[in-house]
């Protein structure tokens, strides 16, 4: 029987916590609400990504640095930032269940259910025309179809317009006008919706009275705007230059759900890139463009990408992108590139009193630089990952494997020497190629069970390579490697293995596809 996607993705997630990928936090306490830990797999391919991001943007481009702010923040830079005020989100209870929405989310998953009822109505009309269906003729003039889009369209501009002012009373009479009941106790006992806002705070100072009130940040970016003087000045950086950041954000997230790919505590890769005012959307058709790339060089499958433009800007952005991956829940933001103005920079100039401004030496003129941001959170990239390598293969015989095709660059364990059996000078053999290997790899070691068992072990972390040391390697110094996804295997000379290892394991490779080289 076919699985469903739901189910695969149910099966990931015990898999991540059955290898060492991923446990809930604190989970003899019975964990923490969408705070997860990274294991042993988890961590090394975690790094691995952040590897990957942290070189295609630091040693791929000359004029980017990187930095590592803290994630205390005097609190003035929240204001500045617009977080204080504006970083809402419109929250509504059921009394009977006592569960907690998002009045936005609620409304979109109607919207969502609106036009599934269309596509239903389409494809019926398509089996039953068969070749001779005009789709397009279709949707015009089915009257079903009709009714479906004129309530579909109402609602959209009813829901944009109360989301853009703000109107909290008017959301909940879009829930109450819909009949959206609770996906739980199924009524429609609904408080009223109120704004709640996603900023973690605690307190930095002893007394009560000297007390400051601090936040944990929600993104990395503040931290590069304000330092951005600095790192200009000490770097005698000249525009358009970028400051790439990689570090934890905080969230209190009201709907915390889908396994890492929300989270209340997650990490963000960010880059600003600093431009004259006026280039903005050339950079910003460049990054587009370079961070597609990045991804793509992955070998995921290019299917599996697309960019959505953002149809609302935030006040301060005149151009935004998202780039979205098909995970198991389909197509989920990854990544966003936002055109971000001088919004920033004039906000800290004017908050803090301080000149934030770039002196341009051709021009012989000053100006607030406008900036370009890419900003991807590591765990979301993770799982994205994660989702696109994990595979049940059914095999010949009837036997099964899961496996994980993990691009090789970022598989934790990059190769495992195995001795054929316990004896006979072989595990001294294979500890010596693990010696070997080492420096370079993540080189494991197992001379439990059958070599059958132990290559499954590996296929389920994702292992690339398999090493064999048998009786015949002690007099020609060969080995049979074994590869993860097509399972065949090579004779090989010992001396060749680092060789092979590193081909296969070297970023370069990916970079070079980057910038199209
Ligand atoms: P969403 O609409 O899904 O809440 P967002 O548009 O608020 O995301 P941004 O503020 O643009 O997200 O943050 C940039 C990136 O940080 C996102 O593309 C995502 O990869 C990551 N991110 C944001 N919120 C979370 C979270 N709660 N858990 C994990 N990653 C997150």
């Amino acid at each position: 029987m076919a699985t469903t996607q739901e189910e695969t993705f149910k099966k990931l997630v015990a898999h991540c916590k059955e290898y060492g990928f991923v446990f809930p936090s604190s989970e003899i306490y019975d964990g923490l609400g969408a705070v997860y830990d990274y294991g042993q797999n988890g961590v090394e391919l975690k790094n691995n990504i952040k590897r990957y991001w942290w070189d295609s943007m630091t040693l791929l481009h000359d004029n980017i640095v990187g930095i590592d702010a803290a994630i205390f923040m005097h609190p003035m830079t929240w204001k500045a930032s617009g977080h204080v005020d504006a970083f809402n989100d419109p929250l509504i209870d059921n009394r009977d269940s006592k569960k907690r929405y998002r009045a936005d989310v609620l409304i979109e998953d109607q919207l969502g259910k609106i036009e599934e009822k269309i596509n239903k109505e389409v494809e019926k009309a398509a089996k039953r025309f068969g070749e001779s269906f005009d789709e397009a003729m279709f949707r015009q003039t089915n009257p079903r179809v009709l009714e479906h889009q004129q309530h579909f369209d109402a609602l959209h501009e009813r829901y944009k317009k109360a989301m853009n002012d703000g109107d909290l009373n008017e959301l909940k009479q879009i829930i109450l006008d819909e009949e959206i009941v609770c996906p739980i106790s199924g009524t429609r006992n609904w408080t009223d919706v109120r704004q709640f806002n996603l900023m973690f705070q605690t307190e930095m100072g002893s007394t009560a009275d000297g007390a400051m009130k601090i936040y944990l940040r929600p993104e990395t970016a503040q931290g590069i705007f304000v330092n951005y003087l600095n790192v200009q000045k000490t770097g005698r950086m000249k525009i358009p230059f970028g400051i790439a950041q990689i570090g934890k954000a905080f969230r209190n997230e009201i709907v915390a759900r889908q396994f890492v790919f929300r989270m209340r505590e997650f990490e963000q890769m960010e880059m600003q890139f600093f431009v004259k005012p006026g280039t903005e959307m050339e950079w910003f058709k460049h990054w587009k463009e370079f961070r597609l790339r990045w991804h793509k060089a992955l070998g995921l499958g290019d299917e599996k990408y697309r960019f959505h433009d953002h149809e609302k800007l935030a006040h301060y952005a005149n151009a935004a992108t998202d780039i979205e991956f098909l995970m198991p829940f389909g197509f989920k933001e990854v990544e966003g590139i936002h055109s971000r103005t001088n919004f920033d920079l004039s906000q800290h100039a004017k908050y803090s009193g301080k000149k934030i401004e770039y002196f341009d030496p051709e021009l012989n003129e000053s100006y607030t630089p406008f900036v370009i941001e890419t900003s991807i959170g590591v765990d979301r990239m993770f799982l994205s990952v994660m989702c696109a390598a994990y595979k049940e293969e059914h095999l010949e015989g009837g036997d099964t494997r899961v496996v994980l095709s993990l691009p090789p660059v970022l598989a934790p364990n990059k190769v495992c020497v195995m001795p054929l059996v316990k004896k006979d000078g072989l595990p001294e053999k294979a500890r010596e190629i693990v010696d070997m290997l080492k420096f370079d790899f993540h080189t494991s070691y197992d001379e439990k069970d059958s070599i059958g068992k132990r290559y499954r072990r590996q296929d389920a972390i994702g292992t690339p390579f398999c090493v064999t040391v048998d009786h015949d390697t002690l007099n020609d110094n060969c080995v049979t490697v074994r590869y993860r996804d097509t399972m065949a295997q090579d004779r090989i000379a010992i001396d060749d293995l680092h060789n092979l290892i590193a081909k296969a394991v070297n970023p370069k490779e990916l970079y070079k596809k980057i910038v199209g080289k």
